[in-house]
């Protein structure tokens, strides 16, 4: 499942060739030249990933890194800061802004890449390609197939990227605007009733080997995946 990676870096060449890297490696790349562009960007859809150069023309990406932070819906977002050199690279770190990791330029796109992976695999497994397993649940990005207690369950596109964010952060209760966010990368375009209807087929799936009642409504909150089902949804 291809991550949706933000690049903010001023300079065309490195954006460039951070671009052909990361869609190379079957990511898909959003782009900017300034923190302004970038936080217009957030606004629309949430990434998974950041790429954050420190210096960029008007307000610098530990300034635009401390707004992402400060702020509920885009705290979570991964940021990997660029810095042109390692001097650079120790303040930027001793300013402590909460990235989640620094890469000195000139880097190699391979090492980019590798470091990216691990920071996806993480903090945002959705974003990766790895099996996950709840509750009886399976689920292979790579493949795009989804068991139930061992059966085969056919799944449209949209109820597998719900169903992989939901498994890769069970227990966990998500409202339905987060839900947008993550799965749907667009909570201003799409009604949240949108959210309701690939639920209730998601649900219908999964009703045949009873793994429907994983997928729990949490009153006034939202939706979560949880392996401790409630005895008033267990018949
Ligand atoms: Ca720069």
């Amino acid at each position: 499942m291809p991550a949706n990676i933000l690049i903010v870096e001023d300079e065309p060449a490195i954006q460039e060739l951070i671009a052909a890297n990361l869609t190379r490696a079957g990511h898909a790349v959003m782009r900017a030249s300034d923190a302004e562009t970038a936080q217009r960007l957030v606004r629309d859809a949430l990434p998974d990933l950041i790429l954050l150069d420190w210096m960029l023309p008007g307000a610098s990406g530990v300034e635009f890194a401390r707004r992402l932070r400060a702020e509920e819906r885009t705290r979570g977002i991964p940021v990997i800061m660029l810095t042109a050199r390692s001097e650079e690279q120790d303040k930027v770190m001793g300013l402590d802004i909460g990235a989640d990791d620094y890469v000195t330029k000139p880097f190699s796109p391979r090492e980019l890449v590798a470091r990216i992976k691990a920071v996806l695999r993480r903090r945002a497994p959705q974003a990766t390609e790895d099996v996950v397993e709840v509750g009886g649940l399976r689920l292979d990005p790579a493949t795009h197939r989804v068991t139930a207690g061992g059966e085969s369950v056919s799944l449209g596109p949209t109820e597998f990227r719900l169903l992989h964010f939901l498994m890769t952060h069970a227990e966990r209760v998500h409202s339905r605007a987060q839900l947008l966010d993550q799965v749907w990368g667009d909570h201003v375009f799409v009604e949240e009733r949108t959210v309701d209807v690939h639920i209730r087929r998601l649900r219908s799936a999964l009703e045949a080997s009873r793994h429907d009642r994983l997928i729990q409504t949490v009153r006034g909150s939202g939706y979560r995946l949880s392996t401790e089902v409630p005895a008033v949804a267990a018949d």
